[in-house]
């Protein structure tokens, strides 16, 4: 089979690993539009649950990942002056140009053909029985078939800059800052021995009332320091502008889509989906739709066949990630509803902002009953069927709201 992966992001690299492990005679080519090692972006986190997915894939490149990712298992959070700690499930990190690098040279080694400073348009398709869009979110291949495909593009409420740092934190860090014109915070996990991301976070208000947005991106990161020195311990924030830009704030868009093939264009990881990237899953999810779309084409030889089984699974798949990513940014856009808690209280609902219950529910009440329940996994397992049911009527909503 002839396969034409557009797009040298984590689900496109992965895929062409995939499909040359399941068959060295497949053709494969990435083509990727930027110079190879140059991406955006700093560390991304990960769980134990995919490296021992990757490990049953591939585990050469697993292993690299593994050795070249970093660890924490507790969580710190500043609210003012004041921190509070709690042990967590065991994090992972590991630099977003670091992890592409593995996976190119993975790829390269099976014989997979990269093409970088290659860019591809819609009008334009490679020749190929196969062509994966895994150009992410603002995918030019989706875009040219709008209709077919019906994305929707969701706006969050908050602005969002994603910076680097040389303080490494020694824990997932959390720092809220109340200031005049409301609170701003900073989400910090390391990613190598000598780097940290900092993606830091205010309403839109906030980002204007504060200035953060005039001037240089030296200014606005100076400024960023000022706030967060009490976490950065003396370190710069590094940022990603042009020369000359200001500081990059973006506003997140979650996207969703109506169809996710055809005829033989596929969509893969945020081409397809994305969700808010505080629970810390795009990259996750991307590597599991590459897992599930080689899956469902060595399943199936009839391609229109293998590429419906593999949406079907990947739509099930997304409905509860889905649904802990639309209540957590929620929470985050919600925080006055939480940060006057006692400190241990406002943390222990923060490890709950993916929960379909708390917004409902007095933040006081639940944080009692919760506990009360603590043990009770029948309030859980409420919880996490509840999620995709929220979310797959919010889905169908939408649907027929279009119809
Ligand atoms: C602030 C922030 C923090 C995040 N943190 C995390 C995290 O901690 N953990 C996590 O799992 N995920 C995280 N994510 C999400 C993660 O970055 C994405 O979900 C992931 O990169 C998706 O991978 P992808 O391969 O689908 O797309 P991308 O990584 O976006 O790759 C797409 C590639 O396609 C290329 N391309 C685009 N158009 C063309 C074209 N026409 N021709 C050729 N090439 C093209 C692009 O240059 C790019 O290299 C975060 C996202 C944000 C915004």
């Amino acid at each position: 089979m002839k396969v034409a992966c557009v797009g040298g992001g984590p689900a496109g690299l992965y895929l062409s690993i995939l499909l040359k492990r399941q068959d060295p005679s497949h053709d494969v080519t990435v083509y990727e539009r930027d110079p190879e090692g140059s991406t955006y972006g700093w560390g991304v986190t990960y769980w134990q649950g995919l490296l021992d997915r990757l490990r049953a894939r591939d585990p050469e490149s697993a292993r690299a990942i593994e050795e070249h990712s970093v660890r924490w298992n507790q969580g710190v959070a500043h609210v003012r002056d004041r921190a509070t700690r709690r042990p967590g499930d065991e994090g992972h990190g590991i630099g977003r140009h670091r992890l592409l690098e593995i996976l190119a040279a993975r790829a390269r080694a099976l014989g997979v053909r990269l093409e970088y400073e290659h860019e591809i348009t819609a009008d334009a398709l490679p020749d190929a029985d196969l062509v994966v869009a895994g150009d992410g979110v603002h995918s030019a291949l989706r875009s040219g078939r709008a209709d077919r495909f019906g994305a929707e593009l969701r706006p969050g409420r908050n602005s969002y800059v994603w910076l680097g740092t040389t303080k490494v934190f020694d824990s997932f860090t959390f720092a809220f800052v109340e200031t005049e014109h409301g609170w701003i915070w900073c989400y910090g996990y390391p990613f190598s021995t000598e780097r940290s991301t900092c993606v830091i976070e205010c309403a839109p208000e906030t980002r204007s009332g504060l200035g953060l947005d005039e001037g240089s991106e030296a200014d606005g990161l100076a400024r960023l320091e000022k706030l967060f020195a009490h976490i950065l311990d003396g370190h710069p924030l590094i940022g990603r502008a042009p020369a000359g830009g200001g500081t990059q704030w973006l506003t997140f868009r979650t996207l969703t889509n109506r169809a996710w093939y055809d005829d033989n264009l596929v969509l893969l990881g945020d081409a397809a989906h994305t969700t808010h990237y505080s629970i810390g899953a795009g990259t996750t999810l991307a590597l599991e739709d590459a897992m599930a779309l080689a899956d469902a084409l060595s399943q199936d030889v009839v391609l229109p066949q293998a590429l419906a089984r593999y949406e079907r699974e990947r739509r099930s798949a997304l409905l509860s990630p889905q649904s802990a990513a639309r209540y957590s940014a929620q929470w985050y856009e919600n925080l006055t509803r939480y940060i006057h808690l006692p400190p241990d209280r406002m943390f222990a609902l923060l490890g709950q902002r993916h929960s379909p219950l708390l917004p409902y529910v007095p933040p006081q009440l639940y944080y009692r009953l919760d506990r009360a329940a603590g043990q009770l996994e029948a309030l859980r397992r409420l919880k996490r069927w509840l999620g995709p049911k929220i979310a797959r009527s919010a889905h169908t909503r939408a649907l027929s709201a279009r119809k």
